[in-house]
């Protein structure tokens, strides 16, 4: 549960304070939502203070309050002819600044809080792309661990039964996230073409190349993150050669991680599951954790199996107590807390870049702010995924493709612009080096204009 106090001295901290308090009532039993829009009101003060107008045109309340929320029921048949009940979800936030966008989610953790903080965070990480995409989020409790592809398939098509009715090229375009990937994306596009009767390439993105999907997305929050620490770090006269690095995770994010972060000279010596982690003082053999993950879909414990040096441990967190020079969380949210930033701290990590979405809560970022980490936050690091499915559908309106190169050095170029914004505007309301602030600060300045421009409703 947040903790945070907002000062009330200045007509800018009370605005926000009265806001967040309203929040806290109607959201009481949201903490993960409520985490997210307090980190953001934090990093906000010093903008609302030169910007009264934000206050005049009561920006924060209506930012706060999705345009909508849909919540389904998903019914579908498992393989031994018993009839299965899931919740269904999307989050439509705000779509200022472009269609509403981002991914799915299937996880049995999935509720209302957690889409919501998803989808608001999402507001903010797409406007910072530069690129014309607004918030949204979606996904449903169902737990895709174990089940068959038959099932998958079923689901899919029960979920999108109802979905396809809010989602369009123009209007929503879901993505994958956890639990959804290539062949969720297929099924659900399929189902969408069938109830649809036309071919509406974009109304999806994450789809398989050669079947309406864009090269380099399935890498791109993975390969985006290692772009934007090597942006940081060269700011610092330094590059990923011989740097000691832990990544979390063993999903699409991590693999492209550690497979970026390995090309450009870095040893990755860690990475995890839900259930342990592996440590592989030799440096991670990507292809073994491809084959285990993505082709066979088992627990990453098997990689000891393929590499006699490596060790697994059964505590998914004892990943944060390996000393490092660079630590990727790319699981989960709150994955870091308090104490394992300490522990980081502690040994020697300089920088913490967010793959996954909020895996460190508010005590971890103040533990790395206040050592002189090097953080760069989810909503800037992280926004490489949702940047290429913007050029999927930029792709897909223009009925083309474009090469691996040509959509790599998008990424790059996107990801390299959004550290520059990021840093910046943290230099400019009074915050230099913190990205945090700067990430906030940036996608939320071009949203609030959009909305302040496009009127009162
Ligand atoms: P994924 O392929 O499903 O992999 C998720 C990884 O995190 C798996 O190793 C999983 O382990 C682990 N994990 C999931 N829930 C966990 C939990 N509650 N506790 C511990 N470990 C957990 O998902 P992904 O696409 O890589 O996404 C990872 C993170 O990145 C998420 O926060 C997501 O929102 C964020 N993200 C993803 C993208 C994208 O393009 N995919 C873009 C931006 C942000 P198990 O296999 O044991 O569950």
């Amino acid at each position: 549960m947040t903790t945070q106090v907002f000062k009330t001295d200045t007509p800018a901290q009370s605005y926000i304070n009265s806001v967040f308090e309203q929040l806290k009532l109607k959201n009481a039993h949201q903490p993960e939502f409520l985490q997210a829009v307090e980190e953001i009101f934090l990093s906000l003060i010093p903008v609302f203070e030169q910007h009264p107008e934000y206050i005049q045109h009561n920006i924060l309340s209506r930012i706060v309050e999705p345009d909508r929320i849909v919540s389904f029921r998903v019914t579908w048949v498992d393989d031994q002819n018993q009839v299965q009940v899931n919740r269904g979800y999307r989050v439509q936030f705000n779509n200022v600044v472009g269609p509403y966008k981002g991914g799915l989610r299937f996880h049995p953790t999935v509720n209302e809080s957690i889409m919501k903080f998803l989808a608001f965070e999402q507001i903010f990480k797409n406007s910072l792309t530069g690129l014309p995409i607004g918030g949204g989020k979606g996904g449903s409790d169902f737990n895709p661990k174990g089940k068959s592809n038959a099932e998958i398939m079923r689901f899919c098509q029960s979920f999108m039964t109802e979905l396809y009715r809010h989602i369009g090229p123009d209007v929503d375009v879901p993505a994958g996230d956890i639990g959804v990937g290539g062949r969720e994306i297929g099924y659900l596009f399929g189902q969408y073409k069938r109830i649809r009767g036309a071919h509406e390439a974009g109304v999806l993105t994450g789809k398989l190349p050669g079947y309406g999907g864009s090269l380099v997305r399935k890498e791109a929050t993975g390969y985006g993150l290692v772009y934007f620490v090597e942006e940081m770090l060269r700011d610092n006269n330094q590059s990923f050669l011989n740097k000691k690095v832990v990544v979390s995770g063993s999903g699409n994010v991590a693999i492209y991680a550690i497979e970026k972060a390995q090309h450009l000279g870095a040893k990755v010596v860690a990475c995890s599951d839900s259930n342990g982690y592996i440590y592989d003082p030799d440096g991670i053999d990507v292809k073994v954790v491809k084959e285990i993950k993505e082709v066979k879909g088992e627990r990453i414990k098997t990689y000891v199996d393929y590499r006699t040096n490596a060790t697994y441990t059964e505590d998914f967190l004892g990943i944060w107590s390996i000393p490092c020079d660079i630590a990727l969380p790319c699981a989960t949210q709150n994955e870091i807390n308090g104490d394992a930033a300490r522990t980081l701290v502690s040994n020697g990590v300089k920088i913490v870049a967010e793959g996954a979405n909020m895996p460190s809560n508010l005590e971890a970022i103040n533990v790395f702010l206040e050592n002189g980490v090097l953080f760069g936050p989810a909503k800037a690091a992280n926004a490489g995924g949702v940047a290429t499915s913007a050029l999927e559908m930029a792709q897909n309106s223009g009925r083309n493709y474009w090469s691996f190169n040509k959509v790599d050095e998008k990424l790059h170029e996107i990801m390299r612009s959004i550290y520059i914004e990021s840093k910046e505007a943290a230099q400019k309301y009074g915050t230099p080096g913190n990205l945090v602030v700067g990430s906030n600060i940036a996608g939320f300045v071009k949203v609030a204009n959009g909305m302040i421009s496009e009127g009162v409703y």
